[in-house]
Formats: structure tokens, sequence, C-alpha cells
């Protein structure tokens, strides 16, 4: 039985049959949609690399988080087009031609059977790239487990383990209902986060986005980490945090806030990953109607991906 028939590969656990054209939360069929995918220099240097790091950023979302910057796509019914597995398995061939080390896949959580079927499809016919799982955490163990053997590097959000932060910012207080047992997961599962011969880092990279006016919810998850995970994984603070209907709903976040929590950072003896300060943050809203959603200092699209588009 597929997946798709009674989807439960996120925490919403819909049981809709994707295959009949039923929806759920995602409001997503069954059918692959992607809004763009090229080489992108944005990410943490061991995963881009020297000439980028290869990303696929798929369509839909099963969470629907209030800061969400990439809204334009994210959102139900959101920009994307439709994408067969045998054009997913050629796109990601054609991500590794353009000279990538990594195949980044961006929010793939509600088409996972999909995305396993195109990377056994790709990796018959010369696929080599370390896969990484760009996310947000938001799937189910079952989701997880599916993807799970064709994960060179989880890059996960640990958003939140506050009740009131899940519900504000992340549109849900599911996700903070489930976020644990998707590390509890990812403990089990023993990997150790490293660095390898060639540069590129492996394991579990968790990455933490500094809410505004929640410094209290980023010291409970780094505190979380220091007790659970900075033995086998690395962190990513992250603080480019921007109101993307730039209503400023949000306060800015101080240096005095964020100042003590590098300090915290220091007294847990959190030292494997990486810190952005805020004056290095480069925020900006990617417009994916564009070839080129990103500054062209950032990224470069793939070629078989405009051949899509304009088929
Ligand atoms: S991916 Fe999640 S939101 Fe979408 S149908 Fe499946 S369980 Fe529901």
């Amino acid at each position: 039985m597929s997946p798709y028939e009674a989807c439960a590969l996120c925490p919403h656990r819909c049981l809709v049959n994707r295959l009949e054209g039923e929806r759920g939360v995602c409001n997503e069929s069954s059918t692959v949609r992607i809004a763009w995918a090229g080489l992108h220099r944005g990410e943490e240097p061991p995963i881009s690399g020297e000439v980028g790091s290869g990303m696929i950023f798929f369509s839909g979302c099963p969470l629907h988080c209030a800061y969400c910057q990439n809204r334009q796509i994210s959102s139900r019914n959101g920009y994307g087009m439709e994408i067969g597995i045998e054009e997913l398995s050629t796109l990601m061939l054609a991500l590794q031609g353009m000279g990538t080390k990594t195949l980044n896949l961006v929010t793939g959580t509600h088409f996972i059977p999909s995305i396993v079927e195109a990377l056994i499809g790709a990796k018959q016919k010369g696929l080599t790239l370390d896969v990484v799982w760009n996310s947000s955490g938001f799937e189910s163990i079952e989701g997880l487990s599916l993807i799970d053997p064709s994960i060179d590097l989880y890059l996960i959000d640990l958003k939140t383990l506050d009740e009131g932060v899940s519900s504000r910012f992340c549109g849900s207080v599911r996700y903070q209902r489930s976020i644990l047992r998707v590390y509890d997961y990812l403990i089990k599962k023993g990997r150790n986060t490293f660095i390898d011969e060639d540069g590129l880092l492996k394991g579990v990279l968790v990455r933490h986005l500094l809410f505004p006016g929640e410094p209290a919810a980023t010291e409970e998850v780094l505190r979380y980490f220091a007790d659970h995970l900075k033995e086998s994984m690395h962190l990513s603070l992250m603080v480019q945090f921007e109101d993307p209907q730039g209503m400023n709903r949000f306060s800015k976040v101080s240096q005095e806030e964020y100042d003590r929590l590098l300090e915290l950072l220091e007294e847990l003896e959190i030292e494997n990953g990486f810190v952005q300060e805020i004056e290095d943050s480069i925020s900006w809203i990617p417009d994916f109607t564009q070839d080129e959603p990103f500054p062209p200092t950032f990224s470069e699209v793939c070629p078989y991906f405009l051949e899509l588009k304009r088929s």
C-alpha cells in the first residue's frame, strides 16, 4: 500500500487518500510540485561547498508558519509546477552535472514517497551526491523512516519547545508536540556528525532561528541541545528573522538579547556548529516566479529546471 493512500507523512496524520485526489492540511495531491532548482551558496560552508548546494525547493508545506519567507511557494495552492518521478530523477542528475557535491531537498516532507522513488532511480543512473534533508522537522516517524536510508545530512529545524511560541510562530501547537519525537528518533539512529575528507558535513545539523521577543524560548532550546544533542549533532544558530508581510508584527532581535544567548552557548559548552552574527544576516524574500529568485551572487538556476518550466 502506498503511503499516499492513508497519508500520515507528517504529524497532522490526515489519513486521506492522496492517490484518489483527497487532500489533507497540506492540500497537495500525490503529484510532486517544485518551485525552483539550482545551485545556492547561502547554506553553511560545508554544505554549500565551492560551487553551491544543489537545491530543489518543493512547493507546499504541511506546516504554515506565520513568518515563512517562502510563503509564495509553501502556502496552500502556492506557486510551483508539477513534475514526474523520472523528471525529478533527471533533475537530481542535472544538479550533479553542475558540479555541486550536495543534493539539498527543501521541504519535501509531503512528497517523501515520490522523492525516495526518484532518488532510487537517480542513483541507478549514477547519482553520487550527498543527500541533504532540509526540513522544518515536521515529519511523522513513518515519514522519517521512509526517507532516512537515503539521507547523508539532516539539516533540520528545532524551532521551539514552547507551546505558546509554537502556536504564535509555527502556525500550530502540534509542532511543539511532535518535534521531540523527531529528535528521539534521530538520537536512536545514532548518527554522528562530522566533516568528511571531502569537506562535507554528515550527520545532523540542528538549525534554530531566534524568534524576536522570545529569548527564553531559545534558551530552552539551547539547554535541550546541550543536554541531549551536543555529543552527536552540530548546531546552527540563526538570527535572520524577517517578517515576510513587512508588517513589523514582530519586534527585532536586539544585540543585547543575542549577546546573552552567545554567552549561554559558552556556558553550555556548545562548540560544534555555526553562529550567525546579526550584522552578517542577509535576509530577503525570494521571488520564485523569477528564474533567479535569490541575489545573483547566491544562486544559479539549473538549465534542466528552466527547460521543464518552459515546456
Ligand atoms: S503530508 Fe501531512 S498534511 Fe499532507 S496529507 Fe499527509 S498527513 Fe496531511
